[in-house]
């Protein structure tokens, strides 16, 4: 028997987010029931929720920066048991038999990817699966996670997404000593890139449209910070970096960025803008053998090598918590850039 969970939603993309009431599945044999204590937010929920992107399906429920803790399992489930805490991210299942699943790298799938909101769900033929701004979630144990440490809870949420979204590129390009590598855009996804980069031993250069956010990312562990909108700060790094990362969740030139990477060398977008970038010059990749390049979030296997490499640094995500009631006021204040540096819900005030 499903049973009923409060939730907020976006019922249009034009309307705020209000409460809403969803049905979740009773958990089957390989299920874990999860009651969700806090619920990051990613930019991509305001994308989501706004109808930015195509295929949005209304009601919207985002969330996929999801820590909580286990109040039942399905009868072969072995990896949890009531009373654990575990952790859900932005995927709830894949194909499993397609190469990329097989190799570990799920948010590849070739055939069927479910993420954690907006896919369609096959235990309610019609409906789409409906994230973390609610109170329980049920997921398959192969996609939640095991939370390692005794880190605050709040602040682990988002290494769920933005934690991921930067480890999984920074160890594929070959972050480490000796590497200099930029991160772009001081935001969520940002400050976890800076804090993994410089755990990693990489020299990292932030760069920043935000003067004011130079000393944070110092603190955060940037060996160097660079105003993007200073040409001549800019043009001091030319030919210099073995790897970007770049944030940045609006449409900008991305040959400012080419014109900074060395010979072979790579720039990553991660950031998802509504519209696209403004072409790029061709002869700065040719002249130079370099590449621009995407990536997404993380396998399961790789977030929670991501959760442990965390865990064992004590790396969280500096974090606001937030009641649910200000999802509104929240999703404006990061348009503005103003958040330092995720918003994190504190389930418990959606009440029942
Ligand atoms: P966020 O917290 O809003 O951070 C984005 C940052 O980009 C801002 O803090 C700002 O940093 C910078 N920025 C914003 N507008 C800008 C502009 N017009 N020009 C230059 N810089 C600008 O967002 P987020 O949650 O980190 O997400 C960032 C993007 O990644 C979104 O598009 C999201 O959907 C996407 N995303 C992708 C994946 C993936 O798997 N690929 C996963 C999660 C999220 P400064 O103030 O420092 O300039
Ligand atoms: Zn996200």
């Amino acid at each position: 028997m499903p049973s009923k969970t409060s939730a907020f939603a976006s019922m249009s993309a034009t309307s705020p987010l209000g409460p809403h009431s969803i049905e979740r599945r009773d958990p089957g044999a390989s299920d874990v029931q999860i009651e969700i204590l806090y619920c990051g937010v990613c930019h991509s929920d305001l994308h989501t929720a706004r109808a930015e992107w195509p295929d949005v399906f209304f009601p919207v429920v985002p969330g996929h920066e999801i820590v909580g803790r286990v109040t039942k399992v399905g009868r072969e489930v072995t990896l949890f048991k009531a009373g654990d805490l575990a952790a859900v991210g932005c995927m709830v299942d894949s194909c499993r038999g397609c190469r990329s699943c097989e190799s570990g790298r799920e948010q590849y799938c070739e055939k069927e990817i479910r993420f954690t909101y907006n896919s369609p769900d096959p235990h309610f033929p019609g409906l789409m699966t409906y994230g973390g701004y609610s109170k329980s979630i049920v997921v398959d144990e192969r996609f939640v996670l095991r939370i390692p440490g005794k880190s605050e809870l709040s602040a682990v949420a988002p290494l769920l997404c933005a934690g991921i979204t930067m480890y999984s590129p920074l160890k594929h390009w070959g972050a480490g000593r000796g590497k200099k590598v930029g991160i772009v855009g001081l935001g969520g996804l940002g400050h976890m890139g800076v804090k993994i980069s410089h755990a990693l031993g990489a020299h990292t250069v932030m760069f920043t449209t935000t003067p004011s956010k130079g000393e944070d990312a110092r603190r955060l562990g940037a060996d160097e910070v660079v105003i993007s909108k200073d040409e001549n700060a800019m043009a001091k790094h030319a030919g210099s970096f073995d790897f970007i990362l770049n944030t940045v969740a609006a449409p900008h030139h991305l040959d400012a960025y080419v014109d900074l990477l060395r010979a072979d060398a790579t720039l990553s977008l991660v950031g998802v803008p509504a519209t696209q970038h403004p072409s790029i010059t061709v002869t700065k990749l040719i002249s130079k053998r370099r590449a621009i390049a995407g990536s997404m979030i993380g396998g399961i296997q790789e977030t929670q090598e991501m959760l442990d490499f965390c865990a064992a640094r004590g790396i969280v995500s500096d974090v606001e918590v937030i009641p649910i009631q200000k999802i509104n006021e929240a999703y404006e204040r990061m348009l503005r850039s103003d958040v330092r540096y995720r918003f994190v819900i504190d389930m418990a005030s959606l009440g029942n």
